[in-house]
């Protein structure tokens, strides 16, 4: 299981934001998306198709002014999943939180190292076997 550093403090679905919404209804996101499309030659970066692809914002932190590395191109199929994997390591995330400020109290991020909240927090689920 894989825990993104730090705590969750973005809100969970920026892309279903408004100005992400008309962001992507505007020009400069169509140039955007047809370079990315042109650099991926039409093709999904997982598993190769080239039906029906979406670029996918791997990066929310240049929304606007993305750099190429920023973005992926995915087939419905592969960006389904790839938001499911994410939506699962946010909840992670937050289960990693909960448990650790019961442990440790709520500011336990600033004197409490991640890596170490994870490796224990990990143990824990193993021992309870979830
Ligand atoms: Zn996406
Ligand atoms: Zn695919």
């Amino acid at each position: 299981m894989a825990i993104p550093l730090g705590r969750p403090s973005t809100p969970p679905k920026p892309w279903l934001t408004d100005n992400y919404r008309r962001y992507l209804e505007s020009d400069e996101w169509r140039a955007v998306r047809s370079g990315a499309l042109e650099r991926a030659r039409h093709r999904c970066a997982r598993c190769g198709s080239t039906d029906d692809l979406h670029v996918h914002h791997v990066s929310y932190t240049r929304l606007g002014y993305e750099r190429p590395d920023d973005l992926t191109v995915l087939c419905a199929a592969c960006h389904e999943l790839e938001h499911r994997r994410r939506d699962r390591e946010r909840l992670d995330a937050r289960r990693l939180d909960g448990w650790a400020s019961k442990r440790w109290g709520e500011n336990w991020a600033s004197y409490v190292d991640i890596e170490r909240a994870s490796v224990e927090f990990e143990d824990w689920l193993e021992r309870r076997g979830d």
